[in-house]
């Protein structure tokens, strides 16, 4: 726009340290730049539509963007944390069995600016920047692939929101060319794989995902990548009550990842609609859960802290789809200034 370079470094320390709403806010830019700039861009990319939970606890937004699609944004603070689970597209076409997002179908991908506005709509109600961000709401990440990562390059850059490579997962259903492109990336960002089956015969079921990139070319993919970053995978193993929570299928699961650098995630399912699985007993979640430790894998049961907030993914958006509205308690934003 012919202004000086350092224009943009002000520009960009109003958006992400300062976190301005609106161009007029930026005094120490030439009232004719701001002008200009609010002339051919728009700030923020999605307005909140609804908040469900109740602080301190689980929090998910339904927020709607310029051209009227609906996504969510879940907030998980705990003790140390702040974690943010960011949607990168409008549904999804991977149509897992039990996820909400792949029951609704795909709409459409989200640009970089709408993945990093939900990170600044989180800031904005946590009051504050969140100190992790997970890839794991609506959408396949490495069906979005360059968008998403350059939504992790301006939330990773050190003089903006500097939230560090390691404090980012990105979750995949294993798609394998997604998974051996980020391992060149050079960054240092977390992958988490939803397996949740380790047949293929039954990952073929509960993930169509599987008929393209079966179980053995993810696993080696995943090899690939561990010994790329020299990071540990973290693989998501949602139990359903007696489709893949057996001591054999445990056995099985061991057996696919005991030589690599490993941590499992156990989530007893929660209930989706229009999907008929079961939430196991909590008996046969620690018999699952003792096969691998016994095997010695680091696995941890983690209860799904949004199912009564409709926060498996997807949810939300699903129900407001279909009525028309949320059923989420509908709650206003923090009005302090961002
Ligand atoms: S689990 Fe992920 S990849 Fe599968 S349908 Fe849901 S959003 Fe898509």
């Amino acid at each position: 726009m012919g202004h000086p370079a350092y224009r943009a470094r002000q520009v960009w320390h109003w958006l992400y340290i300062r976190r301005a709403t609106n161009w007029a806010m930026m005094q120490n830019l030439p009232a004719s730049f701001r002008r200009q700039l609010e002339a051919r861009y728009e700030l923020a990319p999605l307005n909140t539509v609804a908040i469900s939970g109740l602080v301190p606890g689980t929090r998910k937004i339904l927020a709607e963007l310029r051209d009227g699609e609906h996504i969510e944004e879940v907030l998980i603070p705990s003790a140390d944390r702040r974690t943010l689970c960011v949607s990168c597209q409008v549904g999804c076409r991977y149509a897992c069995a039990f996820c909400a997002s792949g029951k609704s179908g795909f709409c459409r991908s989200l640009e970089a600016g709408e993945i990093v506005g939900q990170v600044m709509l989180g800031s904005s109600v946590y009051g504050q920047r969140p100190t992790n961000i997970v890839y794991m709401g609506m959408g396949e990440p490495f069906d979005n692939y360059d968008a998403v990562l350059k939504s992790i390059r301006i939330i990773n850059e050190k003089d903006g929101l500097n939230i560090g490579a390691r404090h980012i997962t990105i979750s995949t259903s294993g798609v394998v060319p997604g998974i051996d492109r980020l391992s060149g990336e050079g960054l240092q960002v977390e992958l988490s794989v939803s397996l949740h089956a380790p047949l293929d015969e039954l990952r073929d079921r509960l993930m169509p995902v599987n008929r393209v990139y079966p179980i053995a070319k993810l696993m080696e993919a995943c090899s690939r990548y561990a010994a790329a970053t020299k990071r540990i995978i973290t693989f998501e193993y949602t139990l359903i009550n007696g489709v893949n929570d057996s001591p054999e299928l445990a056995n099985a699961l061991v057996r696919l990842i005991r030589n690599m650098p490993a941590r499992v995630n156990l989530i007893p399912l929660s209930p989706v609609d229009g999907f008929t699985g079961e939430t196991p007993s909590e008996e046969r979640v620690s018999r699952f859960a003792g096969v691998l430790n016994k095997a010695g894998i680091n696995a941890t049961v983690r209860v799904s802290k949004g199912s009564r907030i409709s926060a498996a993914c997807g949810q939300l958006r699903r129900r407001f789809s279909a009525s028309g509205q949320s059923d989420a308690k509908m709650e206003p934003l923090d009005g302090g200034e961002l």
